[in-house]
């Protein structure tokens, strides 16, 4: 027995006493995942060995057969999982097991509602890990030593899963991992072989090390022998260097769940052995639910590497591109080095190829799930379609299956999700029609009643309605699909092609020659504040309508521009008119230049608001309509 020297005691960091509170209250219906969880480490623990023992091999000393033992003691009410993998030291123990690393952790659990069921769902989100040990235990016991150092410079961490942890030193003779779960009363169930080895088949099977329990002896117990006889309960062989056939979906869910440490099964996954001038396996998977960092700058993104089945490397980020970078999963080469470094991953022609054929591999699955499993697709699109979005401005190569896989709100749908692909669209263009139309703006409800489409309403044709911030953005480097080009309908000269025919084409020549007088004036009445006046052939109700120069930025853009703080080129809008409207023709009639003037302006004005956006001088405005309804009145 040894004895704890140096001893002291902790409390655990603010986010650690949250989600042992969370963990404890909210994951009470499945409290076996915690033996997954601490498996899991295990086996971590011993990639890292066995990765660092690659330039020490003395790290190895007293044995390179790595594996994990569980037991258990019904009496004494404790399960006992021991590994000989890289163990820990002091301040590893201190910060591994009472601080969570992870940056953005503490907005994470603000999140959190109180609502124990929505945090469940939540706490997926985040992973569970080593603290799940508390959801069973009501003192958990860590005695460990780190591989290389000293059997006098074991660590034994102690805690009752409250506010604190006792830390000390102690001897330990073997380096690696003993926990000691001592069970909550009424937990009594886990100090069982049956119900382990069960445990350990469900959610362990593909973890590439042995697992071992004691051999079960039935019979008296003064027939069990002094030592257990140990016998290993998983099949032990890394999940991914299996035939495919042979691998059942519950594993290739629950190796997920190992590798991504998520807590929830993926939506999609693409297992593939690939020989010939390079030689790897890849397994990818499409998670079900967006990580809580998906957005920030440096959060977690990258495949877990190994060479030859040695773990090299989490979150190598080289071998995919950064708008796939919610994709998890392990890529396993034989022709890189076992010494290979982030540095020499950087770039080069193995690392290139692989990333170009990876990133297809990717695509294909993601096209796959869209065609067998749309209403998962249709998940899928919501949580990571965002990310989706940026991939034809970093990927060129795959700019158009990427456009494929896009979903967009439309006029043809009222519900405004976006769900309509490309593809969908094509199949329903009017006879006729060679463009892909669409519409930029602030929000489904703001644009779907935008006077720009009103010309589309009269001809049946429909207009992807884009509302998302880096749509406009997006559709700077989407130009074409299928060998249609893309056109904004809010810009420039709207010419609609062969959807107008030749008596429209020259009905709209004559109307704009007979109004030119009425253009001349308004020029006169906006001066600066306009690039152009014309009469317009995009409106059926509207009075009036503000386009958008065909090299100008959007109102998108510019927002975005202005909210980071640079200097947005000056662009002026094109004012159109609507020679059918009334109040057209009521304007064209207005003998008075002041009264005209006012006029136009409040319509600028209104063309701006419908536009979705703000008025550079709203009192002006509202001066001006207050002065024609007391006239009106009057
Ligand atoms: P995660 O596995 O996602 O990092 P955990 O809460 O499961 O989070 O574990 C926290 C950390 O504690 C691990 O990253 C590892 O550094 C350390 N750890 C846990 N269990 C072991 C173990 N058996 N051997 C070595 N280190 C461990
Ligand atoms: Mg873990």
């Amino acid at each position: 027995m040894s004895v704890d020297t140096r001893k002291e005691t902790l409390g655990f960091q603010t986010e650690v006493k949250q989600l042992l509170h969370l963990m404890i209250h909210s994951l009470y219906s499945n409290k076996e995942i915690f033996l997954r969880e601490l498996i899991s480490n295990a086996s971590d623990a011993a990639d890292k060995l066995r990765f660092e023992a690659l330039a020490k091999p003395e790290l190895l000393e007293g044995g390179d057969a790595l594996k994990i033992r569980l037991s258990f003691d019904k009496y004494a009410r404790t399960v006992t999982l021991e590994d000989n993998g890289i163990g820990m030291n002091r301040d590893e123990v201190i910060a591994h097991l009472g601080t969570i690393a992870k940056s953005g952790t503490a907005d994470f659990l603000k999140n959190l509602s109180g609502d124990q069921k929505k945090d469940s769902q939540l706490i997926g989100q985040f992973g569970v890990g080593f603290y799940s040990a508390f959801i069973v235990a009501d003192q958990v016991d860590v005695y460990t030593r780190r591989a290389g150092s000293l059997a006098s410079e074991g660590v034994h961490w102690s805690s009752k899963g409250e506010g604190e942890f006792d830390i000390a030193d102690i001897e330990k003779a073997e380096r690696g991992t003993r926990i000691v779960l001592h069970l909550k009363a009424g937990e009594e169930e886990f100090a069982d072989g049956w119900r382990l080895r069960n445990i350990v088949k469900k959610y362990s099977d593909h973890i590439a090390l042995p697992i071992e329990l004691p051999k079960e002896h039935f019979g008296e117990e003064q027939d069990k022998p002094a030592e257990p006889e140990w016998e290993t309960v998983n099949r032990a062989s890394a999940l991914w260097t299996r035939p495919r056939n042979e691998i059942k979906d519950e594993e290739y869910q629950e190796f997920y769940k190992h590798a991504a440490h998520d807590f929830e099964n993926p939506l999609s996954w693409s297992h593939n052995k690939v020989e010939g001038k390079l030689e790897y396996t890849s397994l990818l998977y499409v998670p079900a639910r967006a990580p809580f960092d998906l957005y920030q700058r440096e959060a977690p993104k990258g495949l877990k590497l190994y060479v030859q089945r040695v773990f090299i490397m989490d979150q190598a980020d080289q071998f995919l591109p950064l708008y796939l970078r919610f994709i998890k999963g392990v890529v396993d080469s034989n022709d890189l080095s076992l010494n290979v470094s982030r540095e020499i991953l950087q770039s080069g022609p193995v690392i290139d190829s692989m990333k170009s054929a990876l990133t297809k591999r990717v695509l294909d699955m993601l096209e796959k799930l869209a065609k067998d499993k749309p209403e998962d697709y249709q998940n899928f699109w919501k949580t990571f379609g965002q990310v989706l979005k940026e991939g034809p401005a970093e990927d060129f190569a795959n700019k158009e299956k990427i456009a494929g896989l896009l979903r967009f709100a439309s006029t043809g749908d009222a519900s405004g999700e976006q769900s309509v692909a490309l593809a969908d669209y094509l199949g329903r263009m009017k006879e006729g029609q060679d463009k892909i139309y669409f519409l930029t703006g602030e929000s489904f409800a703001q644009v779907k009643n935008s006077p720009h489409l009103e010309v589309f309403r009269k001809k049946g044709i429909e207009v992807l309605l884009l509302t998302d911030r880096i749509d406009e953005w997006l559709m700077s480097y989407l130009t074409e699909f299928d060998g249609k080009s893309f056109i904004d309908v809010a810009r420039g000269d709207l010419d609609l092609g062969k959807l107008d025919s030749e008596e429209d084409k020259k009905a709209q020549e004559e109307v704009a020659k007979a109004k030119e007088g009425l253009v001349e004036r308004l020029k006169g009445a906006l001066g600066e504040q306009v690039a152009e006046v014309r009469v317009s052939h995009r409106l059926t109700d509207s009075p009036a309508i503000l386009a958008i120069g065909e090299q100008d930025l959007g109102l998108q853009m510019r927002q975005i521009l202005e909210a980071t703080g640079q200097k947005v080129p000056e662009s002026k809008p094109i004012f159109e008119i609507n020679p059918q409207h009334p109040l057209i023709e009521k304007l064209d009639l207005e003998a008075d230049e002041d009264r005209f003037a006012d006029l136009t302006h409040i319509l600028f004005d209104q063309a701006a608001l419908a536009a979705g956006d703000s008025l550079k001088d709203p009192a002006a405005y509202v001066q001006r309509l207050n002065k024609l309804l007391v006239e009106l009145s009057a």
